[in-house]
Formats: structure tokens, sequence, C-alpha cells
């Protein structure tokens, strides 16, 4: 098995595959003031096995199309519409998140959790930026530094793992800069990763390093999961998810300056 088969046939049984929860996109949604009864044009991008797609689907009337790279996670994503009936709501496509192929302005809403630093959160803004409408709504969640500075084992592993991990200020700065006006952050909370997410990991390993009769790649990838998960313990003072809430406004138009008055 390749890495990435590897990592799929971890990650395709566990409820959601990045720090998360359902009151935290509930939370983002009430952020935006998302109205229950538009019917928005929505992309949800990396979206996985859907933790965060049905939360959206649920809460609002949105159209959803999920998108995700590996098919094996969309297949989760469409059990899981057809057992809550919200396939009418929820398709899913096929795609890598680096070369869309949707209209220009075709979204109302642009969605992604956990995923944005597959491309760097600044190429992700930016590419994204054209398939929404303008004051369309970008909602990323992104792994940042909540402090100024931090102890350099910490800082050494995550600027190697993710070189495009920076403080909160450096992100909106960024989301200003790509034509976005932001319009609110949250922290996520430190059970959106030991709860939601590592606690199902690490009860995971086990059956899958047994599954895997614990070859060297997949002793490699368990060991690579419990060093993610013992720096988080240690250090989650100084970083976690943030939650970026943005609006894509109007291009700039220098209007010519009128000549003084006489
Ligand atoms: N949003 C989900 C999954 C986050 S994990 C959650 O929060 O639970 C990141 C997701 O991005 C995975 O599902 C992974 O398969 C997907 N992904 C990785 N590379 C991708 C690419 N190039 N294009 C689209 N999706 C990709």
């Amino acid at each position: 098995m390749t890495d990435f088969e590897l990592i799929v046939d971890f990650y395709k049984d566990l409820p959601r595959q990045g720090p998360g929860s359902s009151a935290v996109t509930k939370r983002a949604l009430e952020l935006l003031g998302a109205e229950k009864d538009a019917p928005l044009q929505a992309l949800d991008i990396g979206c996985g096995t859907g933790a965060q797609t049905f939360v959206l689907a649920e809460h609002t009337s949105w159209n959803i199309t999920a998108v995700d790279i590996f098919p094996e996670f969309l297949e989760r994503l469409e059990e899981g519409a057809v057992s809550t009936g919200l396939t009418d709501r929820v398709s899913v496509s096929n795609q890598s998140m680096d070369s869309l192929s949707f209209e220009e302005g075709q979204f109302d809403v642009i969605w992604s959790e956990g995923a944005a630093y597959i491309m760097g959160f600044d190429n992700a803004v930016r590419e994204w930026r054209r398939f929404l409408k303008t004051g369309g709504a970008l909602a990323v969640s992104e792994i940042s530094w909540f402090t100024g500075s931090r102890p350099r084992e910490l800082e050494k592993y995550w600027t190697e793992a993710y070189p495009q991990i920076e403080t909160v200020s450096n992100k909106i700065k960024v989301l200003e800069e790509s034509g976005y006006s932001p319009a609110a952050y949250f922290a996520l909370p430190e059970y959106c990763w030991l709860e939601e997410y590592y606690r199902p990991v690490e009860s995971h390993l086990g059956e899958f390093l047994m599954r895997h009769h614990h070859s060297s790649e997949a002793a490699a990838f368990a060991e690579g999961e419990k060093q993610e998960i013992a720096l988080f313990k240690k250090y989650k003072e100084y970083y976690g998810y943030g939650f970026y809430l943005a609006r894509k406004k109007q291009p700039f138009k220098a209007q010519p300056v009128p000549p003084p008055g006489k």
C-alpha cells in the first residue's frame, strides 16, 4: 500500500479527518448570519467523509457540492446522504482542490474545514475566490499560532510539516490582501482536537496496525500520529485551529481624482 492508501484506509472509518465539531460548524454558520431558508449554492472543499457537510445540510437549505480527492471518502459521504435523506441537496465531486472545474461566481458559499493547508492557505483562498459570487462567504478552518513566539521543538515540527503555519493576524492579513473582507474569527476549543479528532485516532491505531500486520509503513504512520498527538497535548496553548470567516469584496476600482475646484 502507498502512504496515501494507508491514510485513506485509516481515516475512512473515523467520524472526521481533522479537528472540529458540529457545534463549531454551527457557530461559524451563525457568525455568517446564514438564513435557514435561503437555497444557496455551497461548495465544501476537502470534505472527507462529510462531518461538516451534514451539519451544514441539516441547518440550512443549501445545495452542497462536496469535493474530495479520495473516492473512498466520497463513498462514505454518499452513504451518509442516503441514510439521512439528503441526496437532493448534497452531491459529491471527485476533484483536486487546486484545479477545480466550476464556473466563475458559481457559489454563494465556500466552506473548507481542515483542508486548505493541502494547497497552503494563501494559494487556497486566492484560487477559490473566483468561484464565489461577490459578497459570497468563505469559511475556512486552519492551523494557526496563538502566540507571538513558541518553543523551538514545536516551531521546528510544524514549520517542517506545514511551512505556512502563521499567527492569526497574519492569516487575516492574507484574507484582506486576497480580495476578502474578514467577517469573524474564533479559535476552535480544545475538545475539537482531543475528543472529536485525536481520541478516535488513538482508539483506531491498534486495530489498524493489526489489520496491516504491523508493516513498517503502518507502524511509521502510527508513530507519526502519536507524535503529533503528544506534541498537541504538550503545547496546545501555543497553537490550534482558527475558523476564518470572510466575504468576497468587489474588486477595487480607483476613481479619478477630480481637479480642484476654481
Ligand atoms: N473536512 C473534513 C476532512 C479534513 S482532512 C473534516 O474536517 O473532517 C483533509 C481532506 O482533504 C481529506 O478528506 C483529504 O482526502 C482531502 N484532500 C487531500 N488532498 C486533496 C486535494 N488535492 N483535493 C481535494 N481534497 C483533498
